[in-house]
């Protein structure tokens, strides 16, 4: 009789449990890959449960950041696919105040149909009969197919499709070494902070997915990633102020987007760059600030009760030294640290939006089953995820 062995699957070992880790964790366990990911805190704790939960159509990158505005538009179509239930396909409007807003909405229109975002021109009170608290001198609008979806359980379908293929996560476990034999990282060593015991995890690859903390991630084994933590303030009112994703129709600014989420709106957000992802504050300027810019798009934005405010810092792709981080893209990038920096066993991937987590693992997995030698292809594209619940299903 013949025996046929076969070799077990490769085992990816994940460093850091936001919207990316928890896509590339789906991507790679639907590829047959033995994945394992850590978290220092809980799932989504990090950036990924503390933005705006604006399924981004693009329209706001697609004036000066065209690649990343059609990375946006083709995961918000595929997203709303795999993911239904997730959003509340409510659309944006891109809202114009004065004479500048309204010469930029020329170029958005144009980059929007460059970038195959579909828009439409709204007059005053096409806008007004949609939204009727908006600013009633407004000069026009553009209709964009923006969405809302909840920061932490579209990511949860992530994890818990991941896990449904065999993946194992492990929240509140932090990566404070790596393992690394010959310039080759062969697995991560950290500590469990509920059980206070060390552990370490044998792997044939590893990937940091640690968003604003990739480069601190990427020291410890010894490699320099160029991202930089650029957080935002975000300042939730109590109300639904609009039914819609408000933008104003300008170049990317502060206090310029309004994002009804449940029984909220959430006004967003300003940009600045720090050096340390686990230090950002939220200064009280930038909050008036929200209040202010907010108001004129939406006047009810300086009365309503205040909920709350808060901070969270963006993984952008750039060399340490930018002013505030606006003129940074918003795409991603995927670094195979042995072509980098002569070290094997080891990938970084950042940069991105929330919006973008799939692309982003995808790209990252393609990466990864070609230095392990898995040949199949992606399935993210068309597999519809389980319900977030599912992922705390035994
Ligand atoms: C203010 C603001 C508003 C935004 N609004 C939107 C929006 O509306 N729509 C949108 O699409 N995008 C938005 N974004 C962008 C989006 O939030 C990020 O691109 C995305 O969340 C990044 O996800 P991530 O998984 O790469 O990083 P993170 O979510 O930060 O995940 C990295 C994880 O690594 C963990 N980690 C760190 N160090 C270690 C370690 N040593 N060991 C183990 N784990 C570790 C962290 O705890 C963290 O959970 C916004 C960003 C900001 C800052």
């Amino acid at each position: 009789m013949n025996v046929i062995t076969r070799s077990p699957a490769p085992h990816v070992v994940i460093v850091g449990g936001g919207g990316t880790g928890g896509a590339l964790a789906c991507d790679l366990a639907l590829r047959g890959v033995r994945v394992t990911l850590v978290e220092r805190g809980e799932i989504t704790s990090g950036t990924t449960g503390r933005h705006h939960g604006l399924l981004h159509s693009g329209a706001r990158y697609a004036v000066n950041d065209a690649e990343s505005a059609v990375e946006c538009i083709e995961e918000n179509m595929l997203l709303r696919r795999v993911a239904p239930g997730s959003f509340e396909e409510n659309d944006g409007l891109f809202v114009g105040i004065d004479d500048e807003d309204m010469a930029y909405g020329e170029k958005l229109f144009a980059a929007c149909g460059e970038t195959g975002i579909p828009a439409r021109w709204l007059s005053p009170a096409e806008a007004l009969r949609l939204e009727p608290n908006l600013n009633p001198a407004l000069k026009g609008a553009i209709r964009v197919p923006d969405a809302t979806f909840d920061a932490m359980r579209l990511p949860l379908r992530w994890f818990a499709t991941a896990k449904a293929h065999g993946a194992v996560i492990h929240p509140f476990c932090e990566v404070t070494a790596f393992a690394q034999h010959d310039r080759c990282v062969t697995g991560v060593r950290g500590r469990d902070h509920r059980t206070g015991k060390e552990f370490e995890i044998g792997a044939d690859l590893v990937v940091n997915a640690g968003g604003p903390w990739g480069e601190k991630i990427a020291a410890m084994a010894g490699v320099d990633v160029p991202i930089q933590p650029s957080p935002g303030v975000l300042l939730a009112l109590r109300g639904r102020l609009c039914n819609m994703v408000i933008n104003r129709m300008h170049k990317s600014g502060d206090g310029d987007i309004v994002v009804p989420q449940r029984a909220l709106s959430v006004v967003g957000t300003s940009s600045w760059v720090v050096e340390d992802p686990d230090d950002l504050g939220v200064p009280e300027d930038h909050v008036q600030r929200m209040y202010e810019e907010g108001a004129k798009l939406i006047p009810m934005v300086r009365s309503a009760p205040f909920r709350q405010a808060w901070s969270a810092a963006r993984p952008l792709i750039g060399a340490r030294g930018a002013s505030t981080g606006r003129e940074l893209s918003r795409t991603f990038k995927c670094f195979d640290h042995r072509e980098q920096d002569g070290v094997e066993g080891f990938v970084t991937i950042s940069g991105g939006k929330g919006t973008t987590a799939r692309a982003m693992a995808e790209t990252t997995a393609n990466v990864v089953c070609q230095k392990l030698g898995v040949d199949v292809p992606c399935r993210t594209r068309d597999t519809i995820l389980l319900p977030h619940t599912a992922y705390y299903a035994a």
